[in-house]
């Protein structure tokens, strides 16, 4: 057993990435747990209980990032793209094995790792935009997640941009944001601009798997694909609306950029920068830094064991 450490679990939708972590946010090793089709609760406990003895880490705190809701004084997850773990007490059931367990929201937990890489994370109030099939959005403050319901930041991905509501998000709400700068829309978007004959790449892209992934889309824009570089322009112009109002209502000191999406580097992020200074107020635009994300795909597995540890 490792002294001063954690264990961080990471739950996705196909697999759970499960970590040993040092006090200092070092991924000492780890374990991958793939969730098989149909399993239930208890057998995914068992897998993790697996896991968590093939690291030789019984006994140690445990921190669980889960993608969704959360319920902490039943210390459990809702709402999420698990559903065989919604509503069961995860949190207890590992305590039972480990030590004393938390969990939290997986944006939150990834943004709580990322932090520590930025003095303002840990000083002042960091915003983490989570660009993936979906919008995250956390918020740090000293450190700390800020949470105003369901264990989250609210649902800030779904701030709405589009006036014309033409496209439905996959929670079901229409012109947010997530309905219209995600991975999820690159490919919808791709896939027209292939059809359309505007973008060689995505044409022959699309013969060639017969359909437009977002990561082709990224691709072919940094390549200089011009009809793939427009459609990067116009999410950059609706993400640059969204960070004028999460600017406006929260004031962070450093907007982090993450995610596959965040590939597209810092000539992305200074797009976004750019259409959100022309939109902002002034005083908030002068103080706040946008850049990308330091930490890749363990940020949230290395935030959760962190949170295990954080009294
Ligand atoms: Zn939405």
């Amino acid at each position: 057993m490792t002294k001063g450490a954690a264990i961080g679990l990471d739950i996705g939708g196909g697999s759970t990435k499960v970590g040993l972590i040092s006090h200092d946010g070092q991924l000492l090793a780890s374990h991958r747990v793939v969730l098989a089709e149909g399993a239930e609760f208890p057998a995914i406990l068992a897998d993790y209980r697996a896991a968590i003895a093939a690291l030789r880490a019984e006994g140690l705190p445990v921190g669980i990032a889960y993608p969704g809701h959360i319920d902490r004084a039943r210390g459990l997850g809702l709402n999420s793209n698990v559903p065989a773990l919604d509503g069961h007490p995860l949190a207890a059931a590992l305590a039972g094995v480990s030590g004393p367990a938390a969990i939290l929201n997986d944006a939150d937990a990834a943004a709580v790792a990322e932090a520590r890489h930025h003095p303002e994370g840990l000083e002042g109030r960091m915003l983490m935009v989570t660009l993936g099939t979906g919008v995250g959005v956390s918020m740090i403050v000293a450190g700390r997640p800020l949470e105003t319901a369901g264990g989250t930041l609210g649902d800030s991905g779904h701030v709405n941009v589009d006036p014309s509501a033409r496209y439905r998000c996959r929670q079901g709400c229409t012109g947010c944001l997530e309905s219209v700068a995600s991975a999820e829309a690159l490919e919808r978007d791709g896939t027209l601009m292939a059809s359309i004959g505007e973008s060689p790449a995505l044409a022959s892209e699309a013969d060639a798997a017969g359909t437009v992934s977002a990561s082709a889309v990224c691709r072919a824009a940094l390549s200089g694909d011009p009809g793939a570089q427009r459609m990067i322009g116009q999410m950059a112009d609706w993400l640059g609306m969204a960070v004028a109002s999460w600017r406006a209502s929260f004031h962070p000191d450093l907007i982090v950029f993450g995610g596959g999406l965040s590939v597209l580097g810092q000539p992305f992020i200074d797009q976004i920068r750019d259409r959100a200074d022309a939109r902002s107020l002034p005083f908030l635009s002068a103080h706040c830094r946008l850049t990308l994300a330091r930490l890749g795909n363990d940020a949230g597995m290395i935030g959760a064991g962190l949170a295990a540890l954080t009294p």
